[in-house]
């Protein structure tokens, strides 16, 4: 057994790994970086980057289709399926090759292929035949897709999103089991693109909105185009000669059937630290075998481990694993003397269509007693109207005691970069008067924000028996 001691060994050349690395660099320290597969990121590989392909596609295709209601007509249209994921695999070969070249721009003797797990509080065995003792280490494993017991006994016909984007056309018929980001983000695309999509899902959400007036609207707008099978139970999974059939049993009772030619499980992510016998480090870990972890310094407990990424399950987004690399590389250079980091606002992001955000505290967590909550409808907002893709309604948090504005919940035409405003906006701590302060041009969709925060501002005004400063409505705007 080769042994081997360095500063910082940092598992896993995910995106937070690389973060960490690139940290551990600057410190001057010796460090180690483990990567147990190959090189190139679940975020270039299988996750935000081939997804946002797939989907500009769909984009594309119903930009078409809906070309008619501006009186524009596409004849003769027709979906190659094969062109669309040709495209996707190249695009995102382009990606991934970015991501290894970053990756091999690392010194080769700070880089190492081999699955690494403890045999002691910061030993590490990697492989068969290195041990390598550090002073700290960093876990930024990543997370894997989970597939419900019920669904194994065919796992090799499944997909997964490790394996949709190798599809060699979109398929006739889906099922995809979870109406989570990832269902919902893949699922919809493909139908998009021409599949017929039966979305299965134990809970009646859907996407992360957190709001139930919220969830009730993006229900009746998706289900309009879309078969949701909610709040189903599914019992069994087998194949019937090219086709895999499933039994479930709807909400309200009954037992239903469907035969697919694809069945994309996206039921959920588990944190990848099974392999890694975390047993070994001394860490209490609860029930699920997490261990306590410090956002703010990504410190695990007190002992020299910290976690980064989506192995954390903290908020399971490329941003955020890219801080958490950093702030987990920092401590572990300069352990015991480890630093805090005030974290960005919240901010997620799914890109159905319409897309579905959450900028800054969910209605899941905001304090009900202080808070006012306005809503804006985008069914008759101008742009929204303009675009033919007035379809939406938004809600806005903010404390009554001081204006401040604390976040919201989205579901409608580009809310993608309107939640970067409003998130924007959090992180500041900007009232919701200073927001109405900020320019608004004309005609854009952000006026429908303005008339959500001008709602807002009339509820505190009511709310606090003081005004709030005059932010006048101009007449016919
Ligand atoms: C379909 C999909 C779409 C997504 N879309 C978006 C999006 O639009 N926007 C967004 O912000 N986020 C998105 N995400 C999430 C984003 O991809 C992740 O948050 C991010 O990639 C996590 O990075 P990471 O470094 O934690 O993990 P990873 O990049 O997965 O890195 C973990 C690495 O650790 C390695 N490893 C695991 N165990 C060991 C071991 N024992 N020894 C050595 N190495 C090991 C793995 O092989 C892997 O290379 C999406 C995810 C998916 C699945």
């Amino acid at each position: 057994m080769k042994k081997q001691s360095v500063d910082v060994v940092v598992i896993g050349a995910g995106s937070a790994g690389l973060n960490a690395a690139a940290e551990l660099r600057r410190a001057g320290v010796e460090w180690l970086l483990v990567e147990g597969a190959q090189y190139g990121t679940t975020c270039a590989r299988v996750g935000c980057m081939p997804s946002k392909l797939l989907i500009a596609a769909a984009d594309a295709a119903e930009c078409v289709e809906r070309a008619s209601i501006f009186g524009i007509e596409a004849t003769n249209v027709r979906i190659d399926g094969a062109a669309v994921l040709d495209r996707v695999r190249r695009e995102r070969d382009r990606f991934v090759a970015g991501a290894v070249a970053d990756t091999e721009r690392l010194p080769a003797e700070r880089r190492l292929l081999g699955r690494a797990r403890f045999v002691g509080p910061t030993t590490l065995r990697i492989g068969d035949d290195l041990e390598v003792a550090a002073k700290a280490v960093v876990i930024a494993t990543g997370s894997s897709a989970v597939v419900p017991p019920p669904l194994r006994a065919v796992r090799d016909r499944l997909r997964t999103s490790d394996d949709i984007f190798e599809l060699p056309r979109v398929p006739a018929s889906l099922a995809v089991i979870g109406t989570g980001i990832v269902g919902l983000e893949l699922g919809q695309a493909l139908e998009r693109l021409g599949a017929r999509v039966t979305f299965l899902d134990r809970s009646t959400t859907l996407g992360p909105l957190t709001e139930p007036a919220l969830q009730r609207y993006v229900r009746s707008v998706l289900e309009r185009k879309s078969n949701l099978e909610l709040g189903v139970d599914v019992q069994s999974a087998e194949l019937a000669g090219q086709r895999i059939r499933l039994t479930w049993r709807s909400a309200d009772g009954e037992e239903r059937a469907g035969e697919f030619e694809e069945v994309l499980v996206a039921a959920g992510r588990k944190p990848n630290l099974e392999d890694l016998d975390l047993e070994k480090t001394g860490l209490e870990l609860d029930e699920r075998g997490m261990p306590a972890w410090d956002s703010q310094t990504t410190q695990c407990g007190d002992a020299p481990i910290f976690m980064a990424g989506d192995v954390t399950g903290h908020a399971p987004l490329l941003h955020e694993a890219i801080d958490e690399g950093r702030i987990a590389g920092e401590n572990a250079a300069r352990y015991p003397d480890t630093s805090r980091h005030v974290r960005r606002a919240p901010l997620v992001i799914v890109f159905t269509e319409p897309q579905m955000a959450i900028a800054g505290q969910p209605y899941s967590s905001l304090d009900y007693g202080r808070t006012e909550i306005a809503e804006v409808s985008f069914e008759n907002q101008g742009r929204a109207r303009v675009m033919a893709r007035a379809v939406g309604l938004v809600r806005l948090y903010a404390t009554r005691d001081d204006c401040i504005f604390r976040g919201a919940e989205l579901f409608g035409p580009n809310a993608e970069h309107l939640a970067h405003l409003l998130s924007w906006s959090v992180q500041q701590r900007m009232t919701v008067q200073r927001m109405l302060r900020m320019p608004f041009y004309h005609p854009v969709l952000e006026e429908g924000l303005r008339t959500g925060l001008r709602a807002l501002a009339r509820q505190l005004k009511v709310a606090n028996g003081r005004p709030c400063e005059d932010m006048a409505e101009s007449p016919g705007m």
